[in-house]
């Protein structure tokens, strides 16, 4: 794209985006004593932290730097969505990851000043009174409201091994609900996307991921849990074009999950040059070597943890020395093999049922997937015989 081209097309959408934030800015504010600004200034940031937050989420969704005074903008009016956040079968780990962090980031502040309407951890209601809220959410604010799941849905005959509330109602029932007049429906976490660990063989509660309970689009954010930058980043896209973002084959917004996590990661250096980690402890794992002999799923997985990282942006998984498992992939319980062992040439086909993962998102196809999985044994192995003490 040319750059005046280009010019003309962050113009218009720079346009679209304020005239989105001023309709935003009519409905009904649900928040009347509170602002993000004071909700940030409570917990210790400054206006200039926000502009830094600003900033960077900006650039995380692939805009300009021109477009940060209304990503802040954005977040001032993020109390007219609300949201319905429904837990099914999982651990409430990624509640816990985004909200129960001892030093809340920007991102989780930003959960405390949306409009959560419903949410199982953290409200004060229960029992009738909490379905009823429920009830009430639905209806109020029907067509207007985000849905955000959390964990795998039993179906079939073992649908009741999930059964919520008074009302005796399981879980898909109330998923099915709750989706047919949401506005947006996001799955947070793998459970929710893609079943997760209840949906682990031999599946014993018959469980799936969301879209398999509704015929509506459903966003997944999967990880176990996902980074509060992808949930909030998913949440902030949304609010700003008002539309779903371009996804993969498994329905992952491309801005956070079209790179592997092999190319974005701080050790593709030594894989590169064929220095391994043999053993944890050994030498190699003092110097930060390439952790794909004990285990790392990098090459075979698509997110972007090593760039947006966890907790507060400090670190993640391989940074801490130790291999990503594959979380954010459909079924990786059952596809990625043992966890501190290499793949090898064993896999590809499985996981992706002939599919691809849509790699990088659009520019390899599975055939080029599978060799690169079959010529990733091949370099590590090569690598052993040219360099024995590695
Ligand atoms: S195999 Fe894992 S540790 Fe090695 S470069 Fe790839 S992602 Fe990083
Ligand atoms: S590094 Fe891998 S296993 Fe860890 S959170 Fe990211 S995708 Fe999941």
């Amino acid at each position: 794209m040319n750059d005046r081209i280009k010019d003309i097309t962050y113009d218009s959408l720079y346009k679209t985006f304020e005239e989105r934030i001023a309709q935003l800015k009519k409905l009904p504010k649900m928040r009347e004593d509170d602002s993000i600004e004071s909700t940030i200034e409570k917990h210790g940031f400054s206006r200039r932290d926000f502009m830094t937050w600003a900033g960077a989420m900006t650039a995380m969704l692939s805009l300009p730097a021109t477009f940060t005074p209304l990503m802040a903008e954005a977040v001032k009016v993020a109390d007219r969505l609300p949201i319905i956040w429904l837990h099914m079968a999982e651990c409430t780990g990624c509640t816990e990851s985004l909200l129960r962090s001892a030093n809340p980031s920007i991102d989780s502040l930003i959960f405390d000043y949306i409009s959560l309407e419903y949410q199982e951890t953290i409200m004060t209601a229960v029992g009738w009174q909490a379905e009823q809220n429920l009830e009430h959410a639905m209806e109020k604010y029907k067509g207007r409201y985000i849905l955000m799941v959390e964990g795998g849905i039993p179906v079939g005959d073992t649908e009741n091994f999930l059964t919520i509330g008074g009302h005796g109602h399981s879980g898909k029932h109330t998923a099915e609900l709750a989706s047919e007049n949401a506005a947006a429906i996001f799955a947070i976490g793998t459970c929710s996307a893609f079943g997760g660990v209840q949906a682990a063989a031999p599946n014993p509660s018959g469980a799936v991921g969301l879209s398999e309970v509704t015929d509506k689009t459903v966003i997944n954010v999967p990880g176990c849990p996902p980074s509060e930058k992808n949930i909030v980043g998913t949440l902030m896209h949304y609010l700003l074009y008002g539309t779903l973002p371009a996804l993969d084959v498994f329905n992952r917004p491309k801005w956070a999950y079209r790179l592997r996590i092999h190319d974005l990661c701080e050790r593709r250096g030594r894989f590169d040059a064929g220095e391994f980690v043999e053993h944890f402890g050994d030498e190699g794992a003092k110097d930060g070597y390439c952790l794909y002999k004990v285990g790392c799923k990098g090459p075979y997985t698509f997110n972007n943890c090593g760039k947006q990282k966890f907790n507060q942006g400090t670190s993640w998984p391989v940074q801490t020395g130790f291999g990503c498992i594959g979380c954010s992939e459909p079924n990786f319980w059952d596809t990625m093999g043992t966890v501190n062992e290499p793949l090898r040439d064993r896999l590809y086909a499985t996981t992706f049922s002939g599919l691809g993962a849509d790699a990088t998102a659009d520019r390899i196809g599975v055939g080029l997937l599978t060799a690169t999985a079959v010529g990733i044994a091949a370099h590590a192995a090569i690598a052993a015989v040219k360099n024995p003490k590695k």
